[in-house]
């Protein structure tokens, strides 16, 4: 079998294992098996181009000393960067990486062009686009990093946007225009990439800052088509089948994340939420009551059932071991317990599964958001762990309200609410939460890790 065979079959074996890999990330219990799996796969088909691909002179691709210089790099800072990241921050590892990935694509494109000056407009074509779309995402990726890090502020203007739309057909303009001509100066190229870069500035730039995760998911899938371009360009099906992976995956989250908080990817790109005027129904003049970490332990004690709900808080805190903690200490005292997982929950698609996994809570306990609604009204007692908006019965009730047809975890149908925050401060959207002055509701004020594990110790002593 000639080194093309095997190789060939390195990249089938590839493509096979990202796509297990991942059908297996679609389950928290499976999860890390697929991306451990896809990960083989991957580097197989990199240590199977490196050492069997051959030119049509017969000869490999050499640059070893280069290659593996430039891979042991990578792995160590990525190894690094990932074991030192905290999971509130991994939004912005995963904006970071995948600038990176863009970077790569749009790479590819000035090499290809400096070194083959193809002729065939075809070829040119899918050249200049790989370099756009990379080129877009890396530089949008690095905003959005910025925004998540509190470094950049929102920045935006109508008349933004329109220039916006209109510098984005004269590149593609300028693309099929020194695609087709081939005569023109390669230098094109140049300004195509500046070009590309300045829109996926301007891009992200108007968009909320919280918005940012549907954002990199977006951009995630441009990077993911940019690999794919790089694909067809080397007749690379590994390449091919990661890229459409990627474009695909992406495409889909960011639809789901659009999906799951009502709102169209017009409405997070132009950044409509975070700029809406709206704040919902005013709660002014409406009275909270407090409860005592000694009276919630009676109350969840003494109770059958109970869900907790977490949220965006939950990750500030990192209560999630004691969450785990407090839910075996109910169990103990013959407590049914729950979680309810809101799609949105948190600041990434996941989140709170990550989070509640990290901790070793059992998969089967993780109950979705349209599981567990119908259950909650004979439920004792929701506590409600750092989050806001994915309860706010205003998404279902206030048509006025930015989130009004978001679908929410409906803690409000439960017998009794327990809320834990810290002060009555607004959640993500920038809204008001009436269930906080339910009559069913008492607020349990303080940080989340803190006030679960005093919690912890008055169930045990009850
Ligand atoms: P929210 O952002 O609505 O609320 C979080 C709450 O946590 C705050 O009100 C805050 O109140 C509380 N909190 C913060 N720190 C602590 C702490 N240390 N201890 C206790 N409480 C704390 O979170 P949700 O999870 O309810 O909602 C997520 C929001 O993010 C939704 O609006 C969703 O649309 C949006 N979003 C989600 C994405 C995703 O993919 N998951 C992507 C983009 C947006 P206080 O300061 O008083 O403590």
């Amino acid at each position: 079998m000639s080194n093309l065979e095997i190789l060939k079959i390195c990249y089938l074996l590839g493509s096979l294992s990202f796509i297990v890999g991942l059908k297996m990330l679609s389950k928290p219990d499976t999860a890390k098996k697929g991306n451990l799996f896809a990960g083989i796969g991957m580097t197989i088909a990199i240590l199977g181009t490196i050492f069997l691909h051959e030119n049509k002179e017969g000869e490999g691709i050499g640059n070893l000393v280069f290659i593996f210089g430039g891979i042991i790099l990578g792995t160590v800072v990525g190894y690094f960067a990932a074991m030192k990241v905290k999971m509130t921050q991994m939004p912005q590892m995963v904006s970071l990486f995948n600038g990176m990935g863009g970077a790569c694509a749009a790479l590819i494109g000035i090499v290809e062009m400096d070194t083959h000056h193809p002729e065939a407009w075809g070829e040119r074509l899918i050249i200049f686009l790989g370099l756009m779309i990379g080129s877009v995402s890396f530089a949008g990726s690095m905003i959005a990093f910025g925004k998540l890090e509190g470094k950049i502020k929102d920045y935006g203007s109508k008349f933004q946007q329109i220039f916006n739309n209109t510098f984005i057909f004269a590149i593609l303009a300028l693309i099929v225009y020194v695609a087709i001509d081939h005569e023109v100066s390669d230098s094109f190229i140049w300004i195509i990439f500046a070009a590309s870069l300045l829109y996926g500035v301007l891009f992200v730039l108007p968009i909320g800052g919280a918005d940012m995760p549907v954002v990199i998911s977006l951009l995630n899938s441009f990077t993911g088509v940019a690999a794919a371009f790089g694909g067809f360009l080397y007749d690379n099906q590994v390449m091919l089948t990661g890229g459409i992976l990627v474009g695909s995956a992406g495409t889909i989250l960011t639809i789901l994340m659009c999906r799951a908080m009502n709102r169209s990817l017009w409405n997070v790109i132009i950044g409509a939420f975070s700029a809406s005027s709206s704040t919902g129904k005013s709660t002014e003049g409406l009275s909270i009551r407090e409860i005592s970490v000694t009276d919630a332990a009676i109350l969840c004690a003494y109770a059958q059932k109970v869900t907790i709900v977490p949220g965006y808080g939950l990750a500030v805190a990192q209560a999630q071991h004691a969450c785990h903690e407090f839910e075996k200490a109910l169990e103990a005292k013959g407590v049914e317990v729950n979680f309810a997982i809101h799609p949105v929950a948190g600041r990434m698609p996941g989140h709170m599964n990550v989070l509640l996994a990290e901790a070793d809570v059992p998969y089967d306990k993780l109950k979705e958001m349209d599981d567990i609604n119908p259950q909650l009204p004979n439920t004792d007692v929701v506590i409600v762990i750092g989050a806001n908006d994915v309860v706010n019965p205003a998404a279902e009730t206030d048509p006025g309200s930015p989130i009004y047809g978001m679908p929410i975890i409906k803690a409000n149908t439960a017998k009794n609410i327990i809320v834990m925050k810290r002060s009555m401060a607004k959640g993500y959207a920038g809204i008001d939460n009436e269930l906080f002055y339910d009559t069913k509701t008492r607020m349990l004020f303080g940080d989340a890790k803190a006030t679960l594990e005093k919690l912890i110790a008055e169930v045990k002593n009850v």
